[in-house]
């Protein structure tokens, strides 16, 4: 078998509509791509729905499919991201996104996110994590701002629960209690030893000293714990091992660095890496291909293109997808000779929706022997013209695989 190395680049939302300031053109039809446009000519294209047609995903879906995996594999959002700020879970394990919030006396929520603290959060989180209530132990972490994961470990419990979290815009409404959503007694009894922790918490960090020190100042104490987004972390066999290779994925975004842990990749990141369009994506391109060199398959994120249309900045995102330019034309100038690049999305995130939709984004692979197709460009009309045809996101992953010689025959 002729095995083969891939690197996927992938601009985070790019997908996107005609829009009138940009004479009726798509932020990525607008720019100026001279380096996807040669991926685009020298390769195959195509049009790829993550999921179907018409099925919008969030971008942790998005790159648990791009890394291999298929939509009903999806853990839940709190497992990718305690991966993603580096917690060890387990199988089994409840996990929940989670924010630090200011409560008043009688529980109404006064701030979401506690004054979008900053500082001392490692220290309170470490003052609560470690609690064990009825032989489930809770552990905490904090990650940026006001943002932390919480991970419950012990038998009989579920997924099956509501969140404590009341949601924005709902400053000024109760937290919620947790409520189990359905009859079992697993999803009764992890509601229960959850509420329970969260009065705890809230008694403990109602007089931290972090806090007491925020009163002090005239800052809102990080006195409560909102809960969201659980998830009950599975046993999924890791997609190295699926396909005996060697990943690495290159980002400065938590969700994305999480998929790649539960992958079996190399999660690769840098405090360069932004998330914006501040990234430093010399270093991307330098980092994914060093990576390219001690494996089978690389997979190098940006995020700008989508906080650009999630901001209903049609401008920005152009610039955005011009800086993703720039990124591939540094991979195009080093890739070695006997590699795929492929350009691809997770989803669209059309700017006058400011929120993911379920239209298809292009894709685009260049590389040895590809069955190169009539497409110059690569944007969201020409794509539709490509060899690739319109595809689902699990048979665009498996064509790269089948293309790295890593997929196996049917029959004899
Ligand atoms: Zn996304």
């Amino acid at each position: 078998m002729l095995h083969r190395k891939v690197i996927i680049a992938i601009a985070d939302g790019i997908g996107d509509r005609p829009i009138a300031e940009l004479d009726d053109k798509t932020p990525l039809e607008y720019a100026d791509t001279p380096n996807l446009d040669r991926v685009a000519s020298a390769g195959i294209n195509g049009m790829m729905d993550p999921i179907a047609p018409g099925i919008p995903v969030g971008t942790d879906m998005g790159h648990l499919i791009l890394f291999g995996y298929e939509p009903q594999d999806y853990p839940g959002r709190g497992p990718i991201e305690a991966l993603g700020v580096g917690m060890e879970v387990q199988p089994g394990d409840i996990v929940l996104r989670c924010n630090y919030a200011t409560v008043d006396s009688s529980g109404i929520v006064l701030d979401r996110r506690a004054g979008r603290i900053r500082e001392g959060t490692d220290r309170i989180a470490e003052t609560i994590s470690g609690i064990e209530i009825d032989g489930v132990t809770f552990y905490l972490k904090s990650a940026t701002e006001h943002r932390a994961v919480l991970v419950l470990r012990g038998t009989g419990l579920s997924d099956r629960i509501g969140d404590s979290d009341p949601k924005a815009p709902n400053d000024g409404s109760p937290y919620h209690k947790v409520k189990p959503l359905d009859d079992s007694d697993e999803a009764k009894r992890t509601a229960a030893v959850l509420n329970r922790f969260l009065q705890e918490a809230h008694r403990l960090l109602s007089r931290h000293p972090v806090n007491e020190a925020r009163v002090q100042r005239g800052e809102k104490p990080a006195n409560f714990i909102l809960t969201r987004g659980v998830g009950r972390m599975t046993e999924l066999t890791p997609i190295s091992e699926r396909l005996n290779i060697r990943g690495s994925c290159i980002a400065g975004e938590s969700t994305v660095l999480g998929v790649a842990k539960l992958a079996g990749f190399k999660p690769v990141t840098d405090s360069r890496m932004t998330a914006n369009m501040d990234t430093d994506i010399e270093l991307k391109a330098e980092l994914a291909l060093r990576e390219l060199a001690d494996c089978d398959l690389v997979l190098v994120h940006m995020k700008a293109p989508d906080l650009k249309g999630h901001d209903n900045e049609p401008l920005e995102k152009a610039k955005a997808v011009e800086l993703f330019d720039r990124l591939v034309g540094l991979l195009l100038r080093d890739m070695p000779e006997d590699a795929y690049l492929a350009l691809a999305a997770d989803h669209s995130t059309p700017c006058e929706v400011g929120e993911h939709s379920g239209e298809p984004v292009p894709i685009a692979i260049c590389g040895p022997g590809i069955r190169k197709d009539r497409v110059l460009h690569y944007n969201e009309c020409d794509g539709g013209y490509g060899g690739l045809g319109r595809l689902s996101g699990m048979d665009f992953v498996r064509t790269l695989h089948d293309l790295m010689g890593r997929v196996k025959k049917k029959g004899n």
